[in-house]
């Protein structure tokens, strides 16, 4: 029932991952920062006792943080209309990977059938 350590464990492993990759492609000094910060989450991921750390709430925000595009807080989805009759749409739902195919051209709005999120909505009425 206890995943708080692991979620330290797995940010600071995203962290230092992270900062490898901007010391490379942006700046070093800002990869350190990054890099550190992972460390530090993985000190405390190892010395952090199990009654304490992460909220559930905290557990259950970290979840779909995972599942979203980093930038636009969306799902992350594929969509691929066919260029001939018939219209086709096909549609991969990116967190739980469920193909499905519906007639005519991209929709308006879609949710999966799957895991029942809401993949996108056009907001221009
Ligand atoms: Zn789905």
């Amino acid at each position: 029932m206890n995943n708080r350590r692991e979620n330290f464990l797995i940010s600071s492993i995203v962290l230092i991952i992270l900062g490898a990759m901007i010391s490379l492609a942006v700046n070093i000094g800002m990869g350190a920062v990054v890099g550190l910060s992972g460390i530090i989450c993985f000190v405390i991921g190892m010395s952090t006792p199990s009654e304490m750390g992460l909220s559930p709430e905290a557990v259950a925000a970290w979840t779909p943080s995972i599942e979203r595009l980093p930038d636009a807080g969306r799902f992350m989805y594929r969509v691929d209309v066919t260029m001939d009759e018939p219209i086709y749409s096909t549609i991969l739902c990116g967190p739980c990977g469920n193909l499905e195919r519906v007639e005519g051209p991209k929709p308006d709005e879609y949710t999966c059938p799957e895991c029942n999120r809401q993949l996108w909505v056009n907001e221009e009425e």
